[in-house]
């Protein structure tokens, strides 16, 4: 393989020397089989195009890649921090001979345009590793092929990373430090909650408790720290309930329930949690705080009053675009703006917003000439970089148990004395991130819009 890498047609060097350094490593084919099938691909037209393809999404920080094809063109979208941008449309030929190439290396069959077919490729580029899935279907008017960008390792990451302050930090930690509770961490679908979950997970002090888990091998968690995950087999017949039973014996402190399965489930990790002071930690997908608990207590009707009496907080989270620390802009916001936000006067002086470039008549020197404003380089103009989590955490207490018990149907009146009581909503915490310039307000806007 090494002769034939060395005597490559000199126009096909100079060709991949302006590529961007992405390195494709196919799973698809034995070890000698993948040189082959590389060193075939490097001679395709599609090759560069796809490469091309690839880099820019990774570049840009996408996590996935939406081809579209139709009789006319390729229509090509990245998203990118949860937003959906679009790309110049690619004509059909070189949109077919990119797709060419993904499919090929990607195991998949690329003389078949209609059928439902999925494949994986490793990519190795900018020092970082990333499987890349592609699933690709025929529809009336073409075909649709979604590549999804995954880290090849989870990347570890703090509380502090994800956006969460110091101080709910510390409760956090205090609330899965404590004895005889059921903390709830809990996400809209989209906002990032196994990451949290195991961040939150990971955060807390395992060293001197024993941690498991109970989960379904068929869709089992990543491995976390100090955890040690205990998996039954729901398509072998196999129970939560047997699993459960056996690791009772062992005594742990702290059951890691990602799913609670059925209400009897619930009932023995309650049952242990009253009765011997264990903790346990479970999540589910809801807007807020207040929608989690409902949403458990309505999964599990039978339990509901136990629930509510044992569950001692709930974290929940959206994701944000994170303002780009390189050109995002401090401003002063009237005592108005302040007023309908909620925020006592004098206590936040300033909040920020993305760049945005002068109307056209102010882009002038002293001496009339129009000026050119540079594009932010870390951001490329799109004001924000990445992505961050605005937190709620509520903490209960009997008079907000009461509550709920007596408003499950209003979730609103629930949420009104919950603020009485001052607990900071995701609006109200929303606004701090904004103050200490993590966000802005519009985007807190579009987010709280569900947009
Ligand atoms: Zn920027």
């Amino acid at each position: 393989m090494g002769i034939l890498r060395r005597s490559k047609p000199k126009a096909e060097t100079s060709n991949e020397a302006v590529l961007p350094p992405l390195e494709l490593k196919p799973t698809a084919f034995d070890k000698t089989a993948v040189q082959a099938e590389l060193i075939g691909a490097r001679q395709l037209p599609g090759y560069p195009l796809a490469i091309s393809m690839l880099a820019q999404a990774l570049s840009a920080g996408g996590d996935r890649i939406l081809m579209d094809f139709t009789a006319q063109g390729v229509n090509v979208r990245n998203r990118i921090d949860g937003i959906w941008e679009a790309l110049p449309a690619m004509d059909r030929a070189s949109g077919d001979a990119t797709l060419f190439i993904v499919k090929k290396l990607w195991g998949m069959n690329p003389a078949d345009r209609r059928s439902s077919q999925t494949g994986k490729c490793n990519v190795a580029f900018q020092g970082n590793d990333w499987i890349l899935e592609c699933a690709s279907q025929g529809v009336p008017t073409g075909e649709r092929v979604l590549i999804s960008v995954l880290p090849k390792k989870p990347i570890h990451k703090t509380l502090g990373d994800l956006g969460m302050r110091d101080k709910m930090q510390e409760q956090l930690k205090g609330l899965l430090g404590a004895h005889g509770g059921l903390v709830v961490i809990s996400a809209p679908a989209g906002h990032g909650l196994p990451t949290t979950w195991r961040v939150a997970i990971e955060s807390a002090d395992k060293f001197t408790r024993d941690w498991v888990s109970v989960e379904d091998k068929k869709d089992a968690d990543p491995e976390m720290i100090n955890v040690t995950q205990n998996f039954f087999d729901s398509k072998a017949g196999e129970t939560p309930d047997i699993a459960l039973a056996k690791l009772i014996l062992k005594q742990p402190d702290v059951y890691v329930m990602p799913n609670f399965f059925s209400e009897h489930v619930v009932d023995s990790v309650l049952s242990l949690v009253k009765a011997e002071s264990k903790h346990a930690v479970t999540r589910i997908q809801a807007n807020d705080p207040i929608d989690a608990i409902i949403a458990l207590m309505s999964t599990y009707r039978g339990q509901a009053k136990e629930l509510l009496m044992t569950i001692n907080g709930v974290l929940s989270q959206r994701l944000v675009r994170r303002l780009c620390t390189e050109c995002r802009q401090a401003y002063q916001p009237s005592p108005q703006l302040l007023q309908k936000l909620g925020v006592p006067a004098g206590r936040i002086t300033q909040l920020y917003q993305p760049f945005t470039p002068p109307p056209p008549e102010q882009r002038v020197d002293a001496k009339g000439n129009p000026i050119e404003i540079p594009i932010c380089k870390k951001c490329k103009g799109r004001g924000y970089s990445g992505r961050v989590g605005i937190f709620e955490l509520l903490i209960l207490s009997n008079e907000l148990r009461s509550a709920i018990a007596k408003n499950a149907k209003d979730p609103s009146v629930i949420r009104q004395y919950a603020k009485k009581l001052g607990h900071l909503s995701f609006q109200d915490e929303g606004v701090l991130a904004v103050a200490t310039g993590l966000t802005s307000l519009q985007e807190l806007q579009r987010i709280a819009q569900g947009k």
